[in-house]
């Protein structure tokens, strides 16, 4: 056995789990909908079949004014409850068990009926809320009870009361968001008073032999937050109050501090769970960029929690359990923490699914049978929709010749793992390389494949998966070799000087910008230097784990520009794009916006914004103004009559992801 900690079982009284790992909460989109919970039924199915220890669902609210959208998932009426059995009962079929998260939103609830603690109105919604009346605090306990014990008649094995990331309870919790002065704020203990009730009661209501968690907020990462003593205070009184779990709880959703996103460090808040260890009895659980098995395993060994939450990585791959009980983590489709297709999409109201694996959320819909005909299929291109095209084709039994002109496979997944805070990018091309080689795919690298080629070796048809080319400017003075484009300097490794200019600022702009002012080694290869430049205090002595951020210096000074006017990255994605900004905002690098670029010569980027005309004295210029679709084989491949499919950033380079290359590749394979 490899992670002898991860697979050992905890026994929890009553029951015993089967090994360490918790699937965490994640909301799905598919909650919300009663017509959705049959998707929802085979996705939880699959993770228990992957031997997940125990799964929580997405919130569930308690009452409407909990709601985190209108006509979002709740569970307040016994007409609720027969939805909610059809995920007990296919996770119990598969031997797996499961908690529902019991999640009022509070002041984060995304519609006008929401009530807090307090008249204290979000940053992140438009709506102020309403004050819980006293008597409008007792009504809401006695919902989260009535939400506790219909969840136990749905056959769940526990619930999960979300205490953490700024929602309700938090917001009790918190002076910030508590200036009450009766019985429920005023003092700490006071503030307190609302969760304690909550599992006090919920405790009464389901009995001793049901799992109840507890998601406490340890690093709120905001001002006026909880200072240490008060946490380990309520974490005393949640267990005295009947929990039977504590989980870790990282960051208000209003924090301006990263907890989850691919530059945040591995395991980066595990210091925060460790210190509560030796306070309270209770088995703890630990959370944010947990990933991989050894990383799991190395906390457990040390002691520093009794079990890893992971939700994301769940997403990623269903059989993450097994393959890692198997000896098998190499592979293990690994989340790379880019929220493009799960946070991102429910943010955007879409349901969730998974950048790495398309099927998540899809499990019903995109299924992946056996051919009937056995075919002979070309890839040409092993960028991420020729991975993905090729594996999903050999995976069904066809035989499957993959080319690609370069030595490795990866296409530009190979210069995105090159920026810092995106090494994560590499684990989805050390498993495509496995999955490659067990589904039997003929690999040919350094082959450049062309139509005579592709004839000559008599294939039923040809996917085209060849990628894009950088779009070249034709700017004056843009032919001077110290003008360079991404790949260049991502790729070829060429010199950049010591003040540059990017232009574009799309995804690649920014990350080229990254690049170019991180020094060696990345801040996500090491906690301390991540901490010191975000302004976490990791040891809690301060309220809420901030203090001042100290960004390291850059290696260089760094214009970023773009045509268009309005704010930089306001396209980027939603929840990482202010990630980026605030980096290169730390990094004192200069964004500008309504740019025309006139020339390069001996004295710099000519450009003019608003009118005027200046010169930026840079040394170097890289260029990240977009891409064109690479189809000169596509074309010529049509044209001689040959069956062509064209997936990927061949197909259309606008607006391009690799979560749109690898649904298309993996789409167009399960059909063919
Ligand atoms: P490519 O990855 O371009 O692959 C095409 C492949 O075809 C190449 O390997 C090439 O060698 C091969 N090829 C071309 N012609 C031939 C031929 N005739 N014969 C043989 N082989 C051929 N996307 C995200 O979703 N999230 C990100 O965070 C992200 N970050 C990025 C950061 C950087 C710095 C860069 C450069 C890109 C980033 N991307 C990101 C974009 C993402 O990598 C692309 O969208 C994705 O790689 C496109 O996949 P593809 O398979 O269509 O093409
Ligand atoms: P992009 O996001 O479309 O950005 C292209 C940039 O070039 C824009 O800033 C554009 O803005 C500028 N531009 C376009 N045409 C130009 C021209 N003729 N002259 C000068 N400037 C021009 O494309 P990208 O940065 O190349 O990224 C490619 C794809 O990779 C993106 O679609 C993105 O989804 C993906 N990616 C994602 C991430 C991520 O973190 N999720 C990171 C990297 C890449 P103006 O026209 O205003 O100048
Ligand atoms: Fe992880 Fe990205 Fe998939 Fe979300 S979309 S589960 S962050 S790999």
């Amino acid at each position: 056995m490899d992670y002898p900690h991860l697979f050992a079982p905890l026994d929890l009284g009553f029951t015993t789990l089967p090994n360490r790992v918790l699937m965490g909460s994640m909301h799905t989109g598919l909650e919300d909908r009663a017509s959705d919970y049959d998707r929802l039924a085979r996705y939880f199915a699959d993770r228990a079949r992957g031997g997940v220890g125990l799964m929580v669902t997405g919130g569930i609210a308690p009452n409407i004014e909990g709601w985190l959208k209108p006509f979002g998932g709740r569970l307040a009426m016994p007409w609720h409850v027969g939805r909610h059995r059809k995920l007990t009962a296919a996770t119990h079929a598969e031997g797996g068990r499961i908690c529902m998260q019991i999640l009022h939103g509070g002041r984060y609830s995304y519609h006008p009926l929401q009530v807090g603690a307090s008249k204290i109105k979000s940053p992140i919604t438009p709506f102020t809320p309403r004050a819980l009346s006293p008597r409008g605090v007792e009504r809401t306990i006695r919902d989260f009870v009535n939400c506790a014990k219909l969840a136990q008649d749905a056959g769940y094995d526990g619930i999960e009361i979300m205490g953490s990331e700024g929602y309700l309870i938090n917001q009790f919790v918190a002076a910030r968001t508590n200036t009450r002065n009766d019985e429920w704020g005023g003092s700490a203990e006071k503030r307190m008073r609302f969760p304690i009730e909550i599992v006090r009661r919920s405790r009464a209501a389901v009995g001793a032999n049901f799992i109840i968690i507890y998601r406490l907020s340890m690093l709120d990462l905001v001002n006026d937050a909880q200072s240490w003593q008060e946490i380990v205070q309520l974490a005393k009184a949640i267990e005295a109050a009947g929990a039977t779990i504590i989980n870790t709880g990282i960051g208000w959703h209003e924090a301006r501090v990263p907890t989850i996103v691919t530059s945040v460090p591995r395991g980066a808040f595990v210091a925060v769970t460790r210190k509560l260890k030796g306070e309270v009895s209770l088995p703890l659980i630990t959370t944010n960029r947990i990933n991989m098995p050894e990383v799991a395993e190395r906390i457990l060994a040390s002691g520093d929690a009794d079990m890893v939450s992971m939700a994301r990585p769940l997403l990623a791959d269903a059989d993450w359990v097994n393959k890692a009980r198997a000896g098998k983590a190499d592979r293990i489709n690994t989340c790379i923490a880019c929220n493009q297709a799960c946070l991102d999409h429910v943010f955007e109201n879409r349901h969730a699914s998974c950048l790495v694996n398309p099927r998540a959320c899809h499990e019903t819909e995109l299924v992946i049978t056996a051919a009937t005909v056995r075919k002979r299929y070309a890839v040409v291109g092993a960028g991420p929709a020729g991975l993905a095209a090729a594996t999903t084709l050999a995976d069904r039994g066809h035989r499957v010749t993959l080319y690609d002109q370069s030595s490795e496979i990866g296409g530009q997944f190979n210069m995105a793992k090159r920026i810092p805070g995106k090494e994560e990018f590499a684990e989805t091309l050390r498993y495509f390389g496995h999955r490659l080689a067990d589904s039997g795919v003929e690999l040919r690298l350094g082959t450049r494949a062309d139509v005579a080629a592709l004839g000559s070796e008599g294939f039923d048809a040809v996917i085209v998966a060849t990628g894009v080319t950088p779009r070249m400017l034709h700017t004056p003075g843009f032919d001077d070799p110290r003008v360079l484009s991404y790949i260049d300097v991502l790729r070829d490794n060429k010199p950049v000087g010591k003040r540059v200019a990017i232009i574009g600022a799309g995804g690649i702009g920014f990350d080229m910008g990254e690049f170019l002012v991180e020094g060696a080694p990345s801040p996500t290869t090491d906690i301390g230097r991540w901490a010191r430049e975000w302004g976490v205090d990791l040891t809690i002595e301060h309220r809420g784990g901030l203090i001042e951020a100290k960004p390291e210096p850059a290696e260089r000074e760094v214009f970023l520009l773009q045509r268009s006017e309005g704010r930089l990255g306001a396209r980027l994605n939603k929840t990482t794009g202010w990630v980026h900004r605030a980096t290169l905002k730390a990094k004192q690098v200069k964004m500008i916006g309504g740019v025309s670029y006139e020339r390069f010569d001996d004295a710099g980027l000519h450009i003019t914004v608003n009118g005027k005309t200046q010169t930026l004295a840079v040394d170097s210029v890289v260029v990240c103004a977009g891409q064109e679709p690479n189809r000169t084989l596509a074309d010529a491949l049509i044209a001689a009559g040959v069956p062509t499919h064209v997936i990927g950033g061949a197909d259309v380079a606008a607006e391009l992801d690799a979560k749109r290359a690898i649904a298309q590749g993996t789409r167009l394979a399960a059909d063919l």
